[in-house]
């Protein structure tokens, strides 16, 4: 594919294919004139990987890369996430000039193309600590020299939280103070924890969502996310518009 934008996922497992289908298919329904790729590892499946093929452009071979560190991964409550280290590969897709990250756990729900416009690294808050960013979604340029220096990085301080967002955050530690413009408005994050800690914003500015991303350990694909006790209303909403999106175009039923 000659040089150019793209837009970038990632799947380390064939429970997460569903949500990469979705941001495939919910960044063409609004439009998007980018590339649309994902990053497997070879552990996905042949199956997922054929779901992938027809959803996206290009369907791009990563290695796994483990943080290892159980510990910090253990005060975060989310031990399955060491292997989001990989992500850090989409540095290497050096076929395009920039591109933007989102989670395969993400939904667009407006065109964000205008991302492009920003540069490198750009991000929206994190909920949890405003002064990191969410490496949910985010704009990089693919560069070998980066991705190397992240991986050395990796190597010699690890990630405060296990993840990759702890060591995305250490390696560009000027975010938070360096240059407002890399600072995304929260709506092309937002982030499903809000919906709990400030509900009054969310029914107050949860309209003009562009990107919204469900995070933490229920997915809308995990079958325990129906019918959660005490949930508000707008939550059963977005993950009803991710069923929409997911079944849009499918024949046969989820596995
Ligand atoms: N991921 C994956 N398989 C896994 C865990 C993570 O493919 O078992 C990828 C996927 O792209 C996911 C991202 O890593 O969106 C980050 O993990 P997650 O979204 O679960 O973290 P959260 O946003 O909940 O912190
Ligand atoms: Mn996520």
């Amino acid at each position: 594919m000659s040089a150019g934008e793209a837009f970038v996922t990632l799947v380390t497992s064939d429970s997460y294919c569903m949500g990469a289908v979705v941001v495939a298919r919910s960044l063409r329904r609004h439009g998007t004139t980018r590339g649309v790729v994902v990053m497997v590892t070879p552990n996905v499946s042949e199956q997922s990987r054929g779901a992938l093929h027809s959803v996206f452009d290009e369907v791009i071979m990563v290695d796994r890369i483990e943080s290892g560190d159980r510990l910090h991964l253990s005060s975060l409550g989310r031990p399955e996430l060491g292997i989001t280290f990989t992500k850090i590969h989409c540095w290497t897709l050096t076929q395009y000039s920039k591109c933007v990250f989102l989670d395969a756990d993400t939904l667009v729900l407006d065109n964000v193309d205008e991302l492009f416009q920003r540069d490198e690294l750009s991000a929206a808050p994190d909920p949890g600590w405003p002064d990191c960013f969410n490496s949910g979604v985010f704009v990089f340029q693919p560069s070998l020299q980066t991705h190397a220096s992240l991986r050395a990085h990796a190597l010699q301080h690890g990630s405060f939280d296990g993840g990759d967002q702890g060591l995305l955050n250490s390696f560009f530690s000027s975010w938070p103070v360096a240059d407002i413009t890399k600072h995304l408005p929260f709506v092309y994050n937002l982030s499903s924890s809000c919906v709990y800690s400030y509900l009054p914003a969310f029914q107050q500015f949860g309209h003009s969502a562009k990107i919204f991303h469900f995070t933490g350990a229920v997915k809308p694909w995990s079958s325990s996310s129906f019918k959660k006790e005490g949930q508000p209303p707008c939550m059963d909403h977005f993950v009803s518009l991710w069923w929409k999106e997911y079944l849009s175009h499918t024949t046969s039923p989820p596995p």
